[in-house]
Order: structure tokens, then C-alpha cells, then sequence
């Protein structure tokens, strides 16, 4: 089945370059989105100051928005030709952050789904940085797993206008961001879908507040956020009433897979760290190289990143031609969690104390593979889901099994 909704938004590029461009993505990410990663895990004003810099830094070298649309002022790669550099950008988890397209996914929601009104005010800003957007669907006390318990709420005014009000937690972003979208409940009760819709909300209204901080094993960036009778015009509703799951599933499957690549990449500055300290750190008996228990750490972490990527890159293809990717994605995701928590494990290991401390960015990549097995839905929805879908192709009467 054809799913027009996550077709790419830009227009293809030819494959020359490519290899160009992702090396100087490389290099911008070797060299100064990695050096700046103490100061921006930090968080904080110095933080912003360094983001700020490392943004100019790369609309000056033109590696700003990539993936963007270039009408609102992006680079206009088609979502196939940036998936072959989102790995080398997301090498550091600030890659997307510094280089413009961390606001991938929520231009491509409102693009596809937001009124005339809500494009023409936030599009170009999104693109160009000015503005910076979040998305909140998790809620304290009801399973994310499960978004139609979902319990805020939206009341229709007689105007056309809403009020929404309710809690939301590990809101990634939230304190930085000029807008977040909200799913909500206009009416209805769980079960039910119709009575779901996701709300553009600017942060700056009335009744709009960041509650606290909720750090990550010691990571900054998610929030718990409050709405208490949020004023959201009319307009400001996503797509037509009952389209929020559609919606929030295609942003879901699009988001999984550019993680996925990132993940890739940072499984990958894992590897070559935990390869580089066996080759050149050892005792009495020589490198740790020499040591069968380390080359079985390296065979296994390279056997999981090689066998990983293809099964990324097969749900990128499905993406890019807008067919169904459930399966492929749910793959993809638990795989590259999973791997990414292993290497770096790995690394970590080989490392001895040195890979727990301060001295290398392994810390905070595996906690990046630790909060990956959660976060986008964890593993064992992922895993019941495929397999649901793959064994109702077998059941008696069915001719057409999935991709088993
Ligand atoms: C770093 C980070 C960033 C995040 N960013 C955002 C964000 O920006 N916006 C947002 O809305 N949310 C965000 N989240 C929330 C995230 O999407 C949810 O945590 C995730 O979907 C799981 O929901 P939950 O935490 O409520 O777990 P629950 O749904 O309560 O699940 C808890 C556990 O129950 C088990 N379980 C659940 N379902 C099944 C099943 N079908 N079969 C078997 N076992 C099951 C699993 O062990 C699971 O881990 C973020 C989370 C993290 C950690």
C-alpha cells in the first residue's frame, strides 16, 4: 500500500557530491560539534551561546537545513539523500541540533497537516532557526505506549477556538521551544481515535508553563510542561478531526528511522574508540588487541553494526517511496537501540574505569543506547507489533503473509 503522507518532501538529488558532502559533515562534526559536546551536555546559557555558534558556523560553511525544503530556505535534499549523511551528522547527538535539521520532522508535519495560516507563520522560521519546536504526546501516569488513555484534554469554544489543558513529561526540548504540538482529547472516551487531535501551541501562552527538569541519567533536555485552559486558535488543530494517530504514526515512523541513522553513527565513534584503545593500550603481555576476550568485544559490536545498517537503510528506502514501513521500522528500531547499547558497552569495557569517567564521550553514548530501547516506544511494543503483523499474514485464509 502506497503512503503518500511519508513520501520524501524534497526533490531528489543527483548521488554526485555525496560522498563530498558527507565528509565535510563529518569534519564539521569531528571538529566542532564534538569538542563543543561538554559545554552544550551541560546545558544552559553557556550552552545556548555554544549552539548559537556552532549554527552560524554552519550556514557559513552551507551545511545549514539540509534536508529542508529549499522554498522555505533548506538545502532541499530529498529524504533518501540526507539519510546517506544523517549518520555522519548524528555522530554526536548535537549534530542535528547544530546543523539545521533537528527540525526535520516537525516541518514535515506541518507542511503535510497544518492550516495555510500555521505554515506561513512557523514554516521558514523553523527552517531558518529562528524558531525552535517540541512535541509532547507522553503524559505522567498513563502508559506512552498507549495514547489513547491519553488525558489531556481540548474544550471547543463556541468561537471555533480550544482550551487545552493537561501535563506532559519528557517533552524533549520544551524549555528552548517556541511551539509544541499536543495531542489531546477533544471528546470522546479511550478507545476511542475520533476524539484525538494534535494541537500547534505556542509556548508564550497564557497558561503554558515548564514544570521542571526531568534529567536523563544526569542528561538535561526533557521537561515536564503544564497547559491550565491554553487559548489554541482554531487553526492551530493538525490536520481534520480523528487524523491524530495517522498523523502521530507517520511523524513516529519517519522520526524512528532518522534516530535509527544517528544511532548508527554514534555506535560507529564508539567502535572506533573502543578499536583504538585496544590497539594502543595494553600491559606486560602487549596490546589489548592481542587478547581474544577484546577481539570477541570488537567482532561482536562489528558484527551488530554491519548487520544493523542494512536493516536501517531497507526502512529508509520504504520511507523514501512512501510504502508501508511498520514492519521494516520496528525492525530497525529495536535493532539499532539494542546495538547501540551493545557497542557501547563494549567500548566501555575495553575501556576499563577510563570508559566510566570523564575523558571520553562513552558515558554519554551509552546512556544515549540505554534511553534508546525506551524512548520512541520501547522494545516490546516494537517486537509485539511486528510480530503480530507478520503472523496475521499466516493465519488460515490468508494468502498474503508479510515479509515473514
Ligand atoms: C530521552 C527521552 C526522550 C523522550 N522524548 C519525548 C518527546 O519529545 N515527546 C514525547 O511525547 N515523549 C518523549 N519521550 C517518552 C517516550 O516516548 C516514552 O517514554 C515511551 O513511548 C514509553 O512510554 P512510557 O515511558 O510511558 O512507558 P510505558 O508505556 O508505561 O511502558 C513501560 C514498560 O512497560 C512494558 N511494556 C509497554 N508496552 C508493552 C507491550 N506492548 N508489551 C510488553 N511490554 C510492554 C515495557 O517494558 C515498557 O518499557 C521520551 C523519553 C525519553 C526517555
Amino acid at each position: 500500500m502506497k503512503n503518500a503522507a511519508i513520501a520524501p518532501i524534497g526533490p531528489d538529488q543527483p548521488e554526485v557530491g555525496e560522498a563530498e558532502l558527507r565528509e565535510r559533515i563529518a569534519a564539521f562534526v569531528r571538529t566542532r560539534v564534538i569538542p563543543a559536546e561538554p559545554v552544550l551536555d551541560a546545558g544552559g546559557g553557556e550552552a545556548a551561546a555554544a549552539l548559537a555558534e556552532l549554527r552560524a558556523a554552519a550556514r557559513a560553511a552551507g551545511l545549514w537545513a539540509l534536508p529542508l525544503p529549499a522554498e522555505l530556505g533548506g538545502g532541499g535534499l530529498s529524504f533518501r539523500a540526507y539519510a546517506a549523511l544523517a549518520e555522519a551528522e548524528g555522530a554526536s547527538d548535537h549534530g542535528p541540533a547544530a546543523l539545521g535539521s533537528a527540525a526535520l520532522l516537525d516541518v514535515t508535519m506541518l507542511t503535510r497537516h497544518g492550516s495555510p495560516r500555521v505554515r506561513e507563520k512557523y514554516l521558514e522560521g523553523l527552517v531558518s532557526g529562528g524558531l525552535r519546536s517540541c512535541y509532547a504526546m507522553t503524559e505522567p501516569g498513563v502508559p506512552g505506549t498507549a495514547p489513547l488513555l491519553t488525558g489531556t484534554r481540548a474544550e471547543a469554544r463556541t468561537d471555533g477556538n480550544w482550551l487545552v489543558s493537561g501535563r506532559k513529561w519528557f517533552t524533549s526540548g520544551a524549555a528552548d521551544a517556541d511551539l509544541v504540538t499536543v495531542l489531546a482529547r477533544t471528546g470522546g472516551t479511550a478507545p476511542d481515535r475520533d476524539g484525538l487531535a494534535l494541537f500547534v501551541v505556542p509556548t508564550g501562552s497564557p497558561g503554558f508553563r515548564v514544570v521542571r527538569e526531568l534529567p536523563v541519567l544526569g542528561a538535561t533536555g526533557q521537561y515536564e510542561i503544564e497547559l491550565d485552559r491554553v487559548l489554541v486558535p482554531a487553526d492551530h488543530l493538525l490536520g481534520a478531526g480523528g487524523d491524530a494517530l495517522a498523523i502521530a504514526g507517520e511523524r513516529l515512523a519517519l522520526g524512528r528511522t532518522l534516530r535509527c541513522l544517528r544511532w548508527l553513527g554514534q555506535a560507529q565513534r564508539a567502535f572506533d574508540l573502543m578499536c583504538e584503545r585496544a590497539a594502543t593500550h595494553g600491559g606486560s603481555r602487549g596490546p589489548l588487541a592481542g587478547h581474544q576476550l577484546v577481539q570477541q568485544h570488537v567482532f561482536d559490536a562489528l558484527l551488530a553494526l554491519r548487520t544493523t545498517r542494512p536493516l536501517v537503510h531497507e526502512a529508509v528506502a520504504l520511507i523514501a517511496a512512501g510504502e508501508d514501513a511498520r514492519t521494516e521500522v520496528g525492525l530497525a528500531k529495536v535493532a539499532a537501540a539494542r546495538m547501540l547499547q551493545r557497542v557501547t558497552d563494549s567500548a566501555i569495557q575495553v575501556h576499563g574505569a577510563a570508559g566510566l569517567g570523564p575523558d571520553t564521550a562513552l558515558p554519554s553514548l551509552f546512556r544515549g543506547g540505554r534511553a534508546a530501547r525506551i524512548l520512541d516506544g520501547p522494545d516490546e511494543l516494537h517486537i509485539t507489533s511486528v510480530a503480530a503483523r507478520v503472523l496475521r499474514g499466516y493465519s488460515p485464509g490468508n494468502n498474503s503473509p508479510i515479509r515473514g
